[in-house]
């Protein structure tokens, strides 16, 4: 049964599952808004190692949470890959927080109940505009849990590091194997799982979209299916 299109719609999901495509793609076809939250953990992360603070000190992380000014913007013309850009304490730093060393902190820093609270603070802030996409891994638990549609992003570990992968050759980074890939993805899969606050988990009325073996077209197809009221050449 179609719904109506929904205001805020939060999705989540492990990384590399193709939600962030998904997400922005959703968010472009209605028009509406989106944040990549894991792009403000990505960002607090890198704001750390710039400033010295190590991921295990706590209360040096909880103050950089509060301190930093972090705004994810939509395109404005850029050729260069990007999805989105980040501005840092104002500098552009998108493409620095694919570095492995902000994957190898994130998870860490990511885990602090105050920091936590202080990002979902600001993410709970963006989503008060409406007409929204909002992707991250706690944003139908957590940060929007009154979202009309909640969609769970899934794929295969083998498949999310594969596509990582293409990703970073298409980056120019020739340097990663799929072997230390994979095991970044499924470590940092267990950490996200099994913290103790707002661990990644579908939420009880999210829809599960596996996207394993499938295109994102396809991925695309199934969920503009569920809205009604749009026509398909407004979809496009
Ligand atoms: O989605 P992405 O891989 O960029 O997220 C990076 C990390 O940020 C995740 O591995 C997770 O530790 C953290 N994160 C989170 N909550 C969110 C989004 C991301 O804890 N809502």
């Amino acid at each position: 049964m179609p719904m109506p299109l929904p205001d805020t719609i939060a999705i989540d999901g492990p990384a590399a599952s193709g939600k962030t495509t998904v997400g922005l793609l959703l968010a472009r076809r209605l028009g509406y808004l989106c944040l990549d939250t894991g792009s403000m953990y990505r960002a607090l992360t890198l704001a750390a190692i710039r400033r010295h603070v190590r991921p295990d000190d706590e209360a040096g992380i909880v103050r950089l949470a509060h301190e930093c000014d972090l705004d994810v913007m939509p395109l404005a013309g850029e050729t260069d890959g990007r999805l989105y850009t980040v501005l840092l304490d104002g500098e552009d730093v998108t493409w620095e927080l694919r570095l492995p060393v902000v994957d190898a902190y994130v998870s860490q820093v990511s885990t602090y109940p105050e920091v936590r609270a202080e990002m979902v603070r600001r993410q709970r802030a963006f989503g008060r505009r409406g007409g929204v996409v909002m992707i991250g891994r706690d944003i139908g638990t957590v940060v929007l849990p009154e979202a009309a549609l909640k969609l769970y992003v899934t794929a295969s570990a083998e498949e999310r590091a594969q596509r990582r992968l293409v990703d970073r050759r298409r980056q120019g980074h020739y340097d990663d194997d799929y072997e230390t890939i994979l095991a970044d993805v499924v470590r940092r899969d267990h950490h996200d799982s099994s913290r103790q606050h707002s661990p990644m988990r579908p939420a009880a009325d999210a829809l599960q979209i596996d996207t394993t073996g499938r295109t994102v077209e396809e991925v695309m197809d199934q969920i503009m299916a569920l809205f009604n009221g749009i026509p398909s050449q407004e979809r496009a």
